[in-house]
């Protein structure tokens, strides 16, 4: 059984936190917005049940669509998570793990966007961005009828 208690951080350090994985797949998101975000490549994500900042005052934010919320450290601009507005962050980027062992490629969306040097994942979930789309706006439904 895999250790899913995990510790990670920003490049500087001023983002410290703990969190307790969902399980050890990693998400591949390639769509365009997180290609210029993690300036070359997807951004890679590991799902967690619960992510703990120790200080969360460097932690700057941005709204680049109507629903999500990319946090980054304001200090040294290292990409940390992509949530979405007003909730609490289910998942964050792998990268930032002090230990990234035992995990492995589990899904990967937008594919349709990913770039012609990326190689495939193959044993990996593959998803396009139509529907990406479809899910997000079920999603968008399902909070406004829950807030009726
Ligand atoms: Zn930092
Ligand atoms: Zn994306």
């Amino acid at each position: 059984m895999a250790n899913l208690e995990r510790t990670g951080g920003c490049v500087c350090g001023a983002v410290r936190f703990t969190c307790q994985l969902t399980d050890t797949g990693l998400q591949a998101c390639h769509c365009v917005q997180c290609q210029r975000w993690t300036g070359g490549g997807p951004l890679i994500n590991v799902h967690v049940e619960t992510l703990t900042f120790e200080d969360e005052s460097a932690i700057g934010t941005y709204h680049a669509s109507d629903w999500g919320e990319r946090c980054f450290c304001s200090k040294c601009g290292s990409t940390l998570c992509w949530k979405m507005q007003g909730k609490p962050s289910r998942s964050v980027a792998v990268g930032l793990l002090d230990d990234q062992t035992e995990l492995a490629m589990s899904e990967e969306i937008f594919v349709d966007r990913r770039p012609d040097w990326l190689p495939v994942w193959p044993a990996a979930g593959q998803s396009t961005e139509a529907q990406e789309i479809v899910k997000l706006q079920d999603y968008l439904e399902g909070e406004k009828n829950d807030q009726v």
